[in-house]
């Protein structure tokens, strides 16, 4: 099935650029010109990724990711910003975007970031699908340690048998950590190993989402049990012994 992106960017230039080369490379092309336009057609069309750009008309890149983000509307989301904008990464990606590029960029790096987000997030819909097909498996993998459950074929985890609500990639992080038990991961393994990123990103991404992680599964975050800094190196899940 053909992949539909959708562009909210007021600049014709830009937009005219992205569709083509996104039609190039295989993709329907979806094009809002402002963010009231791209928000109503995000809701209406349901894309598969959304570039997004930041300063537009009527509600800003931001605006539009946040309220989406509210109705539950989980579409990837890269957002696309000039290098003079004042964007704040780690707020873009607090408030769901799940990536961003500064402008001016080449065709050849959107198309292969798109690509990326999009394997990912095939990931985590199979995942999602999985588990309507199968919810009673029983031969999935689980992680029981403590108080905390992580089911990640069915995307879900809880803690005390409350159930806990992870974005995408903060779930994907925390399976990651799991898998890896025990065993030290730098910033930039995680950032290769959930973000795909094949070159040195910006490893505050990692720290913000380990936050959110431990704001959710540990009694006190200041003093984690599970996730620990392991400082000058990265973090490690630890299961406290005898749990
Ligand atoms: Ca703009």
């Amino acid at each position: 099935m053909t992949n539909t992106i959708l562009v909210v960017e007021d600049e014709l230039s830009i937009a005219t650029l992205l569709q083509y080369n996104l039609k190039q490379a295989g993709y329907e092309v979806m094009i809002a010109n402002d963010g009231e336009e791209g928000l109503q057609k995000a809701i209406e069309h349901r894309p598969n990724l959304i570039l997004l750009d930041l300063m537009l008309p009527k509600r800003d890149g931001m605006e539009v990711c946040k309220e989406l983000r509210i109705q539950k509307i989980d579409t990837p989301i890269i957002m696309l910003t000039a290098k003079d904008d004042e964007f704040d990464k780690v707020l873009g990606l607090e408030l769901g975007a799940d990536d961003y590029m500064t402008k001016p960029f080449s065709p050849r790096e959107v198309i292969a970031r798109v690509k990326a987000v999009l394997r990912r997030s095939k990931v985590v819909e199979s995942a999602q699908t999985n588990d309507e097909k199968e919810k009673l498996s029983d031969s999935e993998k689980t992680y029981h340690i403590g108080p905390l459950s992580v089911y990640p074929e069915r995307f879900e985890a809880s803690l005390d048998n409350k159930e806990l609500e992870f974005t995408p990639k903060e779930f994907e992080l925390l399976v990651y950590l799991l898998e890896n038990k025990n065993r030290v991961l730098t910033r930039d393994q995680l950032l290769s190993a959930v973000w795909h990123y094949d070159f040195a990103g910006d490893t505050r991404i990692v720290d913000v989402h380990i936050s959110h992680l431990r704001d959710q599964i540990e009694e006190n975050s200041r003093k984690p049990k599970y996730i620990k800094t392991i400082r000058g190196l990265g973090y490690k899940f630890e299961e406290p012994k005898g749990s």
